[in-house]
């Protein structure tokens, strides 16, 4: 057994985005259906389970660890595996704990999540308008994630907004959304709609690409390339006027993953590893048997050999727009 996750591109796996949960408290209508099932909590990992994967992704050269779901904040006691995770953190085994979160508890946790060594936290935002806000996540509140943000930025915790670009909901409204976030020293990024799980609506409505996006925001401002590069698939500009960092998100214009470091575990276990491909390995099923650890540990290096070369996301028809079955709040965002 080898030391390290490498997979047979090369790529070296060091980072994993965890889902704590597949529930929600907003129902964004690109990410799920309005009227979702939920999976039964017997099927969703324990605090203990979430804690031992952490573990040994850990053990195996993984630096840094962003929990995702669902909405991770609305996970009962997320905090003890926060806390779980920042003992590693002090001791040098990682780099990173971060979160992505749409804010409605962030004012509850900010402080919390600060004191546990959180340095950076994404935020989703699609809208500054509150009616355009509500009809984006069916009947979210924007006050609630503008006091998220506010308490996050008081607590000292750098802030990212993730905004999806919608063709007919905020396409025009985003060169405001950006001069926003960088008036308040926030990064931004942009991404584009993703087919993911079947949400009830089309996605040949939703999908805009971000090169059309970026067109009419050359049109005012000067954006300025970077060789930014988080092992992930934005490319980011600077943006002389706002003096602020704008990313872009582009999987269906643009193939990202030849820089590909991470893997995605669900929140019932399953480990992805990618975004776009079907294929995985259930590290429950294997963690649940007697030698559990072991069991867990041997999986790791099976499912890391199977990690394909590149996505396959494609838009394809109106009538079967949905490349992926999961949705991405099972997957983890
Ligand atoms: N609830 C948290 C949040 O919204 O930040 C974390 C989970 S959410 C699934 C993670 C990210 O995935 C969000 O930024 C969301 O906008 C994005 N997302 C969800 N479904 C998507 C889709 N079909 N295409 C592109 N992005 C999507
Ligand atoms: Fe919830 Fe995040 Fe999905 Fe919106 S994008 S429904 S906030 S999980």
């Amino acid at each position: 057994m080898s030391f390290d996750l490498t997979d047979p591109f090369g790529r070296k796996i060091t980072y994993l985005r965890l889902s704590l949960t597949d529930r929600c408290d907003l129902r964004c209508f690109y990410c799920m259906a309005e009227f979702m099932t939920f999976l039964p909590k017997k099927d969703i990992l324990t605090l203990e389970e979430l804690c031992q994967i952490s573990d040994a992704f850990i053990a195996r050269g993984v630096r840094k660890i962003r929990l995702t779901g669902g909405e991770p904040l609305v996970r009962k006691g997320f905090m003890s595996l926060v806390d779980h995770l920042a003992v590693h953190l002090d001791a040098g085994r990682l780099d990173e704990i971060t979160l992505t979160t749409n804010a409605t508890q962030l004012a509850r946790y900010a402080n919390d999540l600060k004191n546990a060594g959180l340095k950076r936290v994404n935020i989703s935002l699609d809208s500054l308008d509150p009616q355009t806000f509500s009809r984006i996540t069916r009947g979210g509140k924007l006050e609630s994630v503008l006091a998220g943000i506010e308490a996050g930025l008081d607590a000292g915790l750098h802030l990212k907004i993730n905004t999806v670009a919608l063709k007919n909901d905020n396409a025009s409204e985003i060169p405001q959304m950006v001069a926003w976030a960088h008036a308040q020293g926030m990064d931004m990024t942009l991404i584009e709609v993703m087919p993911m799980g079947e949400t009830g609506e089309n996605r040949l409505n939703q999908f805009i690409p971000l090169t059309e996006i970026r067109q009419h925001l050359e049109s005012q401002w000067d954006l300025i390339d970077t060789d930014d590069n988080t092992g992930g698939p934005a490319r980011y500009v600077n943006i002389s006027q706002t003096e602020g960092r704008l990313g872009f998100i582009s999987p269906l214009s643009r193939n990202f993953c030849s820089g590909c470091n991470r893997v995605r575990v669900t929140c019932t276990g399953k480990i992805y590893m990618c975004l776009g491909q079907n294929d995985h390995a259930d590290l429950k099923a294997a963690l649940r048997e007697p030698n559990g650890v072991e069991a867990l540990d041997h999986l790791l290096d099976e499912a890391i050999g199977r990690k394909p070369e590149r996505h396959n996301f494609e838009i394809k028809h109106p009538d079967n727009p949905s490349t992926s079955p999961r949705h991405m709040s099972v997957t983890g965002g």
